[in-house]
């Protein structure tokens, strides 16, 4: 029975807490996981969407347990998830997080965040009800880490430490973007500075290409005023799924979950895939790609500008403090995992497990066992 409830999630690492929280009134259906927290409390996004369950929730908590601690974060990591469409009038929005709010009054160890389907407003009636939420409006001492795309901003520095490795440059290198939202588009305004060329982008409407170059502040323009990607005049469109087999040098997938696999991955000819999403390549994908020679760390290293500037906030720091943090931090993570990579020719996923678990380990080792 204790292996039925437990199974499959319980492991070495936690999880410490599997929350269902159900107000048949509303009603309001949420699930948080509480992963682990020997390196401080644990910090993630809440998610909102109509198909969660428990293991999507236990898998991103994990992730945010590995990405906090490879960061070098004094957190641990933690997810929320409420089973709502995310498309709700703001009021009953409203209704559902402060609810939950509530029902997690007592849990200190975990400080929520927004992400897929929720946002800074969100976070403002979390913390208006709990006084303990991060990605918060301005007005309430938050850094408004979408708006300054600060996990794109990290992409683009982990991009040049990949170039660096690989010996390419970033000028003129091409780019293909999965996912023109918060991240997708922060990656391409922050790599194109870099000198690299945006040939094609999608969103949840379809996909674009133009191997002479999309201009990406007309697709910025664009998109502010509520256009699809699709809209931009000068592109041909394709398929949405096209958007992978391109001749592109980088492939930037930055929508949901394990989008490549094992049936697309063998067409990709991009030289280094930047993980923007949570879990972008499902792990054989990414095990195929990395024998076949194409340069990928995983989403917890180069996608942790979002939650570095979220626990920057918590601790009251300004905007220059975040984007220097996350300069500093996903250099020296992509460097880190890079000589591991060379050195003792891990498959960099290893590498980086390698790199955080030591962190979580030494954090357990001081707490007490009884
Ligand atoms: P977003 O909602 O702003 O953008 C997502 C984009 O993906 C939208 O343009 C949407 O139209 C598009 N999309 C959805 N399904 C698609 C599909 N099947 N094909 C092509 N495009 C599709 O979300 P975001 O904040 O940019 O987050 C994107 C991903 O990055 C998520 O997995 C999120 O967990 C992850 N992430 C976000 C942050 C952050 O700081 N926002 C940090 C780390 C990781």
């Amino acid at each position: 029975m204790a292996k039925a409830i437990f199974a499959p999630f319980a492991d070495q690492w936690g999880p410490e807490k599997i929350i269902h929280i159900y107000e048949p009134r509303l009603p309001m259906r949420a699930i948080v996981v509480i992963d682990n927290t020997a390196l401080g409390p644990a910090i993630g996004g809440i998610r909102m969407a109509p198909d969660l369950t428990t293991e999507e929730v236990f898998r991103l908590a994990r992730t945010m347990t590995w990405k906090n601690a490879a960061a070098g974060l004094p957190h641990g990591g933690g997810k929320a998830g409420i089973l709502a469409d995310p498309g709700l009038p703001l009021a009953e929005k409203e209704r559902l997080m402060r609810t939950l709010a509530r029902a997690m009054a007592d849990l200190t160890e975990y400080i929520p965040g927004p992400d897929m389907g929720t946002d800074e407003v969100c976070m403002a009636f979390i913390y208006d009800e709990n006084r303990r939420a991060a990605g918060r409006p301005k007005v309430t001492g938050g850094i408004p880490l979408d708006e300054l795309g600060a996990t794109g901003f990290g992409l683009s520095v982990a991009a040049e430490q990949l170039a660096g490795h690989l010996g390419m440059s970033l000028v003129g290198a091409r780019m293909a973007i999965q996912g023109f939202g918060n991240v997708g588009k922060a990656a391409a305004k922050f790599l194109e500075k870099s000198g690299a060329v945006l040939v094609a982008a999608s969103d949840s409407a379809g996909a674009i290409y133009n191997p002479h170059g999309l201009n990406v502040g007309r697709l910025l323009a664009l998109k502010e005023q509520g256009g699809k990607v699709t809209d931009y005049t000068d592109a041909d469109a394709i398929p949405a799924d096209a958007i992978f087999s391109l001749p592109c040098d980088i492939l930037i997938p930055a929508a949901r979950p394990d989008v490549i696999n094992l049936g697309n991955a063998p067409q990709i000819q991009a030289k280094m895939i930047l993980q923007g999403a949570n879990i972008p390549i499902a792990l054989e994908a990414e095990r195929f790609l990395h024998e076949r020679g194409v340069l990928t760390l995983p989403d917890f290293i180069v996608n942790a500008g979002g939650v570095i500037t979220t626990a920057t906030e918590y601790r009251h720091g300004s905007t220059a403090a975040a984007f220097a943090a996350i300069a500093e931090k996903i250099r020296e993570n992509c460097q880190a995992v890079l000589r591991l990579v060379r050195e003792k020719n891990l498959f960099p996923r290893e590498a980086a497990l390698e790199l955080a678990q030591n962190r979580v380990r030494e954090g357990m080792s001081y707490r007490r066992r009884f």
